[in-house]
């Protein structure tokens, strides 16, 4: 794996935005966007990446994420989505909340979890079809998941076609009936089963090109993963997963108490870290809605 170092200066540069309209696109020349993404596939340009609200989690103690609720005033978490947009092809990471929450519009207490409240506004299916960037959950070309947790999986059953990029633990717990695993809901993922798949056991540069790269970070879940992202003008960019849930959890390396393996996560944020002193990149903590709030949000992208 080969990951070629960018200027920190590029991180903050102004994120790009996809303009819908047809008349104003006539108009603007090479700046211009297709209203269907998927049309200048060849074109020889650089990886996109959207970022959708798929839903916020409210919590009444923070004690899960191994915090103190005196420590920190965060009690809500968002949950993002992203679709990476390269030119040889499209990747969903991480599938938000579950579409059915999205049935009722306020908060919900979460059935399986005591204490935790979850709210979906507008599903990712129906954010794309509003949208119309030329992306459907059926014609994804892959789709990977940082892990299994209910908040990450909500739309696995509604992707059709992509090809899974999973690492072989979750991808073991996955296939097996009756796997046990906290804030897993196996009917969540049942659809991944018929899906193409490509087993992981360690990072993977997904289109050769070391733009998109998964990387192999275990111990919150046995399979769990981040993801590594070249982008030419907001430079190098990790997607956290959940291998932090708030800057807390990173800047003292304080490991959730929802996690299977500590030592393994510890070594994980290692790994990670040692990749974001090496390349420069930027984390995005997924979860983090105060970072969130400061994001442009799809229909714009980050290039
Ligand atoms: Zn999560």
């Amino acid at each position: 794996m080969i990951i070629k170092t960018k200027a920190n200066s590029r991180l903050f540069s102004k994120v790009s935005t996809v303009l819908l309209s047809l008349t104003f696109l006539a108009a603007c020349g090479e700046n211009s966007v297709s209203k269907d993404a998927n049309s200048d596939i060849n074109e020889d340009r650089g990886v996109r990446l959207y970022v959708f609200d798929c839903g916020n989690l409210r919590f009444e103690s923070m004690a899960i994420f191994n915090l103190s609720d005196d420590e920190t005033d965060i009690r809500e978490l968002i949950v993002p989505c992203y679709i990476i947009d390269h030119p040889k092809g499209t990747v969903l990471w991480d599938g938000g909340l579950p579409s059915a929450t999205a049935a009722i519009s306020d908060w919900q207490p979460d059935p399986d979890n005591e204490g935790i409240d979850s709210k979906l506004d507008k599903t990712l299916a129906d954010q794309l079809r509003d949208m119309a960037l030329g992306f459907s959950l059926s014609q994804l070309s892959y789709v990977g998941f940082s892990h299994i947790h209910f908040d990450h999986v909500g739309v696995a059953n509604e992707v059709k076609g992509a090809t899974w990029l999973v690492q072989r633990g979750d991808y073991d717990l996955v296939m097996a009936d009756g796997a046990q695993l906290v804030a897993f809901d196996p009917t969540l993922v049942s659809g991944l089963r018929s899906l193409p798949v490509k087993v992981l056991d360690n990072d993977f540069d997904i289109f050769g090109d070391g733009k998109v790269q998964i990387i192999n970070a275990p111990g919150h879940t046995p399979g769990h993963q981040v993801l590594y992202l070249e982008l030419e003008n907001l430079g190098p960019l990790i997607l956290s997963g959940d291998l932090y849930h708030t800057q807390i959890n990173r800047s003292e390396k304080r490991v959730p108490i929802i996690n299977v393996d500590v030592d393994q996560t510890l070594k994980s944020m290692d790994k990670v870290e040692k990749l974001i002193a090496e390349t420069g990149a930027a984390l995005w903590i997924e979860h983090d809605l105060a970072l969130f709030k400061t994001l442009e949000t799809a229909p714009a992208y980050y290039d």
